[in-house]
C-alpha cells in the first residue's frame, strides 16, 4: 500500500500536470466539469482527515478554472495551504509551469 506521503506525492504530481495540461480557453462544460472533478475527488480522496481539510479550504477558495492559469495558479495555492499545515516551504507559483509543464529553465 501507498503510505500518506507517497500518495501524496503521486497525488500531486497528478494534480499539477492535470492543471498544467488545462484548456487555456476552456469551455463553459470543461470549466463545470472541472470543478465536479475537484469537489468529488476532496469526497473521496483516500486520507479522510487530508480531504476534510481540503473540503474546509474549498469553501474558502473556490476552484478556479477560467483559464490554464487560473488553474494552476489555484492548484499552487491548494498545495500552499497545505504545506504551510505541515511547516513545510511555501512553493513559488510564479514557477509552477517551469515545474510542472515546461521544465526547468537555467
Ligand atoms: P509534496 O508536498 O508531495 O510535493 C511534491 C512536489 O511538488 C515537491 O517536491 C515540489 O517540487 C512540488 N510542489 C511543492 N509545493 C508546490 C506547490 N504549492 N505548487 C506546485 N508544486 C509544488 N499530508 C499530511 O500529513 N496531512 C494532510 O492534511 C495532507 N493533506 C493533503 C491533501 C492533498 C489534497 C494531498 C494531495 C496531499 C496531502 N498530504 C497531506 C500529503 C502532503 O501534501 C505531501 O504530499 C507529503 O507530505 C509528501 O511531501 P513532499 O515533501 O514529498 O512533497
Amino acid at each position: 500500500p501507498l503510505d500518506k506521503d507517497e500518495l501524496g506525492r503521486h497525488t500531486w504530481g497528478f494534480l499539477h500536470t492535470m492543471a498544467a495540461n488545462y484548456p487555456e480557453q476552456p469551455s463553459e462544460q470543461q470549466q463545470r466539469d472541472m470543478k465536479d472533478m475537484m469537489h468529488l475527488f476532496s469526497k473521496f480522496y483516500p486520507c479522510n482527515y487530508c480531504a476534510e481539510d481540503l473540503r474546509e479550504t474549498m469553501k474558502k477558495y473556490e476552484p478556479q478554472t477560467g483559464s490554464q492559469e487560473d488553474f494552476s495558479q489555484w492548484m499552487c495555492k491548494m498545495h500552499n495551504i497545505v504545506n504551510v499545515k505541515l511547516g513545510k516551504p511555501e512553493f513559488d507559483c510564479g514557477l509552477v509551469n517551469q515545474r510542472w509543464r515546461d521544465g526547468w529553465k537555467d
